[in-house]
């Protein structure tokens, strides 16, 4: 077993894919291990969680941990703590939604889950619409970058329809009198 490795965790290998698993049961809302926070970086990578506007965390062994459109727990980065977001059994596979912790991704996939509201393309949640997020649990640090990136686009928009009346009224005839 890797050093620091919760001890009611494994991770399967399969032809290079790797998933971690659980060895015990866990009800709905229980605590599975906290997120490894000694290993801060200021870049994501694949090997990190992003835990704030700037900051990532390296999750040693839970970076082995894939990502679901239906996932099994949620990663909260203001407790950090992996958390059970459904029953779970011995066994079972451990994923997370990763747009709800990465706001733009260092290596984006496709995604190949099944599941009914699949993204497929898993990229950030910079790169989703609200009404996808809205649907998961998003941890703080991505609901404060999206509040923004919203608001920078409704300054956006603004713009664009100021200069659409300037030049609109610069093109009317002057009024005759
Ligand atoms: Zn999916």
């Amino acid at each position: 077993m890797p050093m620091g490795m919760p001890a009611n965790l494994v991770i399967r290998s399969q032809n290079k894919f790797r998933r971690l698993t659980t060895q015990h049961t866990y009800s709905k809302g229980s605590i599975i291990c906290v997120i490894p926070s000694e290993a801060l970086q200021n870049k994501p990578t694949q090997y990190t969680v992003q835990i704030g506007r700037d900051r990532h965390v390296e999750v040693k062994e839970l970076a082995s941990m894939n990502h679901s459109c239906d996932p099994s727990v949620i990663l909260d980065t203001s407790r950090m703590l992996v958390i059970a977001c459904r029953d779970l059994s011995v066994g079972d596979e451990l994923t997370f939604f990763y747009p709800s912790t990465e706001w733009e991704m260092s290596a984006p996939f496709i995604c190949l889950c099944g599941a009914p509201s699949c993204i497929h393309v898993v990229a950030g949640a910079r790169f989703l619409p609200l009404s996808t997020l809205e649907h998961h649990f998003v941890n703080r640090h991505i609901r404060e970058l999206m509040i923004e990136l919203l608001n920078n686009t409704e300054m956006i928009l603004t713009d664009i329809e100021r200069d659409r009346i300037f030049s609109e009224m610069a093109h009317q005839k002057p009024p005759v009198n």
